[in-house]
């Protein structure tokens, strides 16, 4: 979108740079000073909206780095759905830390479902008596 004016400004940094420091004197901005939230260089931009030296390489440097840090944020927040430990998946959508912790929690499942079961049957069993 800002191509065009991103190249340009590129080729008017020391101008910026200038007119940023007479502006900062004169106490009004203009010009922006930026850190680029991709690689960390020092640039000067009079686009409002700017936010990386390079929109397209650097913006996508930060997208890639805030997801990943998403996704190891969410990593660590799990916790196991067996023994209640936090662990970290090695796949979305894991429930439990271990594959003893899952089949664990499944036999229970089955044991759990095949008792509530055979208390019906015994209840049936019992009344029919
Ligand atoms: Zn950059
Ligand atoms: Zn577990």
């Amino acid at each position: 979108m800002s191509s065009y004016n991103e190249r340009l400004e590129w080729e008017y940094q020391d101008y910026l740079k200038q007119r940023y420091e007479e502006q900062q004197a004169a106490g009004y901005d203009g010009v922006r000073k930026i850190v680029c939230g991709g690689c960390g260089r020092v640039f000067y931009t009079t686009i409002y909206t700017k936010k990386y030296c390079h929109s397209y390489w650097c913006g996508n440097q930060a997208n890639n780095r805030r997801q990943r840090e998403y996704r190891q944020i969410h990593r660590q927040d799990l916790v196991c759905q067996c023994c209640g430990e936090k662990f970290t998946p090695k796949r979305a959508g894991a429930r439990y830390c271990s594959n003893a912790c899952r089949q664990k929690d499944y036999r229970k499942r089955v044991t759990d479902a095949a008792s509530a079961q055979n208390e019906h049957l015994d209840k049936r069993n019992v009344s029919t008596k």
